[in-house]
């Protein structure tokens, strides 16, 4: 299979192209073709033009709403409500968080929660929104349910990631972006389009026998990464993006899915901190030159790096020299331009 060569721009473009014949509306395709371009321009191919098919199928069969707008809500001092109303998540995201910053400034600490929403994407680039303007992030979103609680079988949680971002003085954020399961959902499937067997640990099959075939663990259950200790931290992403909001877990949602490709309906929830409000005498130069020398024992070290720095190096790459999509990938694109 070869691959296809293409730039940022058009691949934004296919994009943009894309959802918007699937039936999304162009104020609610922009903000997911940027965060598919990020992960393409960051090197996640998981969450990257990958996931269009997905998010053109989920609007097209009518399961996700594609012109809706979200509804930002002023809920309490310290909490902003957004409701996507059954959209994608990226748009209302991208409607809350002035809010959100704003709240987070003036009080030193606000949360924002996100109900009703079908979230596809990676979450770094909300967290490394949140540190660009000075303030810590944390992120957290519930998926459909993928993954066994240890001692279990049956798909329990979804892969639920989590993301934190801190600000630095003369660097981009520092910000980790993680899922509670060993691997991403993407990268299962992707192992699975490529012909490739997939890690062992990674997954389980529907009789709880450990597998290395993706095709198996997809039908079966992921397993948490650190086994309870990771599903612990899935638990308590389900509660804090939908128990807190009476949305749907990743089980009741997995019941609605028609597999469409599309995500499920779930939820997100942020936190922003603002340090300034925290450092001793309101010296945030201070406490961030403080932080930097904890980064710099780390990285004192050969073989270590700061998470974020792959994605760094491959943001230095791909402005200039493109990324590639696989032929089969690029196919189903044009075929979902009309091309
Ligand atoms: P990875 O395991 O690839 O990476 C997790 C984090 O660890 C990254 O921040 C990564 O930084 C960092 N890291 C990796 N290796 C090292 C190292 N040697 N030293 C220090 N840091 C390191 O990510 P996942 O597979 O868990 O998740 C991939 C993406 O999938 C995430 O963006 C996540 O948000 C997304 N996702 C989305 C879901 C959804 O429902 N929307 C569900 C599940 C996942 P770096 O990036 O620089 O490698």
């Amino acid at each position: 299979m070869s691959d296809v060569h293409l730039t940022l721009s058009e691949g934004h473009a296919f994009a943009m192209r894309g959802l918007t014949r699937a039936g999304l509306s162009a104020e609610n395709a922009k903000p997911i073709a940027d965060v598919m371009m990020s992960a393409e321009r960051d090197a996640c191919q998981s969450h990257g033009l990958f996931r269009m098919p997905g998010f053109c199928a989920g609007v097209s069969c009518g399961r996700i709403e594609g012109v809706t707008r979200p509804d930002v809500k002023d809920a309490a001092p310290g909490v902003v409500q957004v409701d996507a109303n059954n959209g994608y998540a990226a748009p209302a995201i991208e409607a809350g968080m002035p809010m959100l910053i704003e709240k987070a400034r003036a009080q030193g600490i606000a949360s924002m929660a996100i109900i009703r929403s079908h979230h596809f994407s990676t979450l770094w680039c909300d967290v490394e929104h949140l540190a660009e303007h000075g303030l810590v992030g944390f992120a957290f979103v519930n998926s459909r349910s993928f993954v066994a609680h240890p001692g279990g079988v049956r798909p329990t949680y979804g892969t639920n990631p989590m993301a934190f971002g801190w600000p630095r003085p003369d660097s981009p954020p520092l910000a980790f972006d993680q899922a509670s399961s060993v691997a991403a959902r993407g990268e299962m499937q992707i192992h699975l389009r490529d012909g490739k067997p997939i890690p062992e640990g990674w997954g389980i099959g529907p009789d709880g026998a450990p597998t290395t075939d993706p095709a198996v663990a997809l039908a079966g259950a992921q397993l948490p990464f650190g086994d309870y200790k990771g599903a612990a931290l899935a638990m308590m992403i389900e509660l804090l993006a939908v128990g807190l909001t009476g949305g749907k877990f990743g089980i009741e949602s997995a019941v609605d899915d028609n597999s469409d490709g599309g995500p499920a309906i779930g939820g997100q929830f942020y936190i922003a901190v603002d340090p300034e409000k925290f450092a001793p005498g309101g010296d945030v130069a201070a406490i961030l030159a403080h932080s930097e020398s904890l980064f710099d024992y780390v990285l004192e070290e050969d073989g270590t790096r700061l998470p974020g720095d792959r994605r760094h190096g491959a943001r230095e790459r791909t402005p200039v020299d493109g990324f590639t999509i696989p032929e089969s990938l690029y196919a189903t694109i044009l075929g979902l331009c009309g091309d």
